[in-house]
């Protein structure tokens, strides 16, 4: 006869008091380059490097896990704005091709500047605001990852 084991651990969330994540007000924040909690405290410490904790509200940001995602949305954004302005003036106007060059690649390297560092506070905000890896102060640290 099969025998069942006792389970191990159930984990609930009872008697634990859970902070409300406002998800528009954290990419709001985020995109600002600012805490997702406070609004307060500086997000990053260099151009694209997210500081330790922040400052204010002492929340730890080390578990943010934004990888490429924000370099994958700003493809998308800049595209969605470069190629549809290539687009519109190829077919109305036909410069020379040397003409467009100097008007697209600049363009878009200045776009991709100015918006990575915003994206990836949203996508860190996000993440805050989702609870996602470690940014759950509630949650058992002995769950195995998925
Ligand atoms: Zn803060």
């Amino acid at each position: 006869m099969e025998t069942l084991k006792p389970a191990t651990t159930v984990w609930t969330r009872e008697g634990a008091s859970v902070e409300r994540r406002d998800l528009w007000t954290a990419l709001k924040r985020g995109f600002r380059c600012r805490c997702p909690r406070c609004g307060e405290g500086k997000l990053f410490r260099a151009f694209l490097k997210v500081d330790g904790h922040c400052p204010v509200c002492d929340l730890d940001f080390s578990h943010h896990r934004a990888d490429d995602l924000p370099a994958y949305l700003v493809i998308v954004v800049v595209g969605h704005i470069v190629v549809p302005l290539a687009l519109w003036i190829e077919t109305d106007y036909s410069p020379p091709i040397w003409l467009q060059l100097s008007i697209y690649l600049p363009l878009t390297l200045i776009l991709s500047l100015l918006l990575l560092q915003p994206i990836k506070g949203a996508v860190v905000g996000f993440q805050w605001a989702m609870r996602m890896h470690g940014f759950d102060e509630n949650a058992p640290d002995d769950i195995p990852p998925v």
